[in-house]
């Protein structure tokens, strides 16, 4: 292969890497284009009618489509285990499942079987929460990344690292704190999670929250201080600033602040950030 050939190559695939095309799924490329009207997730079909997700589903088969120009999956492609619930049956289920979580193990178990959050689809795991199972500082940033995918727990990549150099600075480890997310499963290729992913994963974050019974919640973050603090705002209009929260049952201090990805990419902002962790002490003090 010549050089140039060499060159476009790495190039292409850094450009598959940084559209969220980052794994290899299947030895054989599927043609996308030739499916017609069927996107990517159309083999997940409703095996009946709407009901509360249970604790496993069924593999199901798609359901075939009059203008279909090949099949769905090539021969040997995998099929996930998993069954499409529509959003009120899986809220539904959700707060039904949540609720009746005695302790973070059986809300594990729970969230393991439960199938109404679509992300789980194409997530490898399931990233649930690190750190102490009670502690008086909870933090939640926004979703999953590839290295949390891979592992099974949040928070455990380049921006993770940041976080714990960030909480070793005002003498906390991992032993003192919880750390999790607003969503449980990677969205693919990194995108944001949508309002009905987070509202799903909502109630199982509720019971988790009140299971853990923080003094003090930090959300990283953007998309977790929008979701939680329900507000429209920017997150640099709202980092920094004490607030009362009612989260489920418990009542706790929230902060927000910048989310370390971001740090990472600007660290020009760590002096907000940092600002923001004397705040979140000075709360843990309090
Ligand atoms: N970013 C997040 O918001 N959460 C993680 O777990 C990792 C990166």
């Amino acid at each position: 292969m010549t050089d140039q050939r060499h060159a476009d190559l790495a190039a292409l695939l850094g450009w598959y890497r940084a559209m969220g095309a980052d794994e290899a799924l299947s030895q054989s490329p599927i043609d996308w284009l030739a499916r017609g009207e069927q996107g990517p997730g159309c083999s997940f079909a409703l095996t009946g009618p709407a009901k509360p997700p249970a604790a496993s589903a069924a593999p199901v088969s798609t359901p075939p489509r009059p203008h279909a120009a090949t099949p769905v999956l090539p021969p040997g492609a995998p099929q996930r285990p998993f069954a499409a619930v529509p959003a009120d049956a899986a809220l539904m289920g959700a707060r039904s499942a949540a609720r009746a979580a005695q302790s973070l193990q059986e809300l594990e178990i729970t969230l393991a079987g439960f199938d109404g959050c679509s992300l789980k689809a194409t997530a490898k795991n399931l990233c649930f929460y690190r750190g102490a199972p009670r502690s008086s500082l909870m933090l939640i940033g926004e979703a999953p990344g590839r290295d949390e995918d891979l592992e099974g727990k949040p928070f455990v990549g380049r921006a993770g690292q940041l976080l714990d150099k960030m909480l070793a600075a005002i003498g906390l480890s991992e032993a003192d704190v919880h750390i999790t997310n607003i969503v449980y499963w990677r969205p693919p290729g990194n995108r944001t999670p949508t309002p009905q992913e987070a509202q799903v994963c909502r109630p199982f974050l509720e019971r988790q929250i009140e299971l853990v019974a923080p003094k003090v919640i930090a959300l990283l973050g953007g998309a977790a201080a929008k979701h939680l603090l329900d507000v429209t705002e920017g997150i640099m209009r709202i980092r920094g600033k004490e607030r009362a929260i009612l989260i489920g049952a418990h009542s706790a201090k929230a902060m927000a602040t910048l989310h370390p990805a971001y740090l990472l990419r600007t660290p020009a902002a760590k002096r907000l950030a940092w600002r923001d962790l004397m705040a979140v002490q000075a709360l843990l003090r309090g």
